[in-house]
Parts: structure tokens; C-alpha cells; sequence
């Protein structure tokens, strides 16, 4: 076990345990950039995803623990699905945020990770979005009480905004995808 709280100069036992967190051999990778071309949030990234595997590669952690990509990096998955050295990229950089978080880095998009995290919440209980819900979760959160309120009676008035939330029809199995899902993520 690294002692995680050693200097980032210390690149390769901190590459050892990103591959060793998440079963991956960042090796592997033959920079054939495939990852990149389908990955949907590459475009406000720092560094694409195939660009951030060579980085591990060259040994230069600090460049991503310190990277937009590992902030912003949506975890879809679509980079591990297309891989065809069946890297799960998306684990790495999962690995590689869990780990900056536990040295201390900054984390520069925490609204933005607060918004997704709330949006799930708020689709599990609901079995789709609330969205009226969502924005008063979110603002509280963030102790920006009047963001986007004036936006409100007009999206009232086109119907895309509801005060009472949707009824969930199956509760059950709403809980049962999104164990399903989260068990697909393990073991991040
Ligand atoms: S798709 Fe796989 S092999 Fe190709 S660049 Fe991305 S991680 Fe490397
Ligand atoms: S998991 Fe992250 S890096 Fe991979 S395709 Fe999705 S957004 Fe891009």
C-alpha cells in the first residue's frame, strides 16, 4: 500500500495503485484513440482520454490529478465500451478523481459533480425528473438560493417545470436498475 500522502513526484507507486484500484494495465494502451473519438465529454476536457492514458504512461500524475478530465469525466463508459485492448478507461480516471480527492487536490467542478449526483437522486425517487425539485435541492446545496429563479414562471407557462412531482409507477423496480447499475460499477 502507497502512502498516498507522499509527494505527486512520486509518479509510479501512485500508477501502480491506479492500475491496482481498478484492475486496469495502463500499459496496454496503444494510443489508438478511439477512446477519444467517442468520448461525448472530451471537448471540455484538458486532456482526451486518450491523451490522459499516455500521460499515466510518461508517469506525469500530477498532470492528471490535477486535470479537468478527471473532474469532468462523465463516467459513461462509452470510452471502456469501444477500447479494443478492453481497457475500462473510464475506471481509470473514476480512480485517478478518487485519488486526487484523497491527496487533497482541489476540486474545481464540485457544483457541477453536486448537479449529477442530485439529478439521480431526484430521478430514483421520482422514476423521472422533477425538475422544479431538482433546481431547490440544488440551490440549497449550494447556497445560491436565487439562481435561475426568474427563469421559472415561463418554463411554468410552457409546461416544462411542475411544482407537484411525478408519480412514481413501480417503485421496486426503479431501485432494482439503479442497484443494477450501481453493482455494474463496482469494484470503482
Ligand atoms: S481506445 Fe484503448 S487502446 Fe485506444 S487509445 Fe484509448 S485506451 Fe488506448
Ligand atoms: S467515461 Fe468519461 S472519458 Fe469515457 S467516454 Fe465517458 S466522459 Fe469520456
Amino acid at each position: 500500500m502507497i502512502n498516498l500522502s507522499r509527494s505527486v513526484s512520486a509518479g509510479a507507486p501512485i500508477i501502480s495503485e491506479i492500475e491496482r484500484r481498478s484492475g486496469q494495465q495502463i500499459s496496454a494502451c496503444y494510443q489508438c484513440g478511439r477512446c477519444t473519438s467517442t468520448c461525448a465529454g472530451s471537448f471540455a476536457f484538458d486532456y482526451s482520454p486518450h491523451r490522459l492514458m499516455r500521460l499515466l504512461q510518461f508517469g506525469m500524475v500530477e498532470e492528471v490529478l490535477r486535470s479537468r478530465t478527471a473532474q469532468l469525466c462523465l463516467d459513461c463508459m462509452t470510452c471502456s465500451l469501444r477500447c479494443p485492448m478492453s481497457i475500462d478507461v473510464a475506471a481509470v480516471i473514476d480512480t485517478a478523481k478518487a485519488i486526487a480527492d484523497e491527496m487533497g487536490f482541489k476540486d474545481t467542478e464540485r457544483d457541477l459533480r453536486l448537479f449529477r449526483r442530485g439529478f439521480l437522486k431526484n430521478v430514483r425517487r421520482h422514476g423521472r425528473l422533477h425538475e422544479a425539485g431538482l433546481l431547490s435541492w440544488f440551490n440549497i446545496r449550494t447556497r445560491k438560493f436565487t439562481n435561475d429563479l426568474s427563469l421559472v414562471p415561463l418554463l411554468m407557462r410552457k409546461k416544462k417545470i411542475h411544482v407537484v412531482p411525478p408519480r412514481i409507477r413501480n417503485k421496486h423496480e426503479m431501485r432494482r436498475i439503479f442497484r443494477e447499475i450501481n453493482g455494474a460499477g463496482k469494484p470503482r
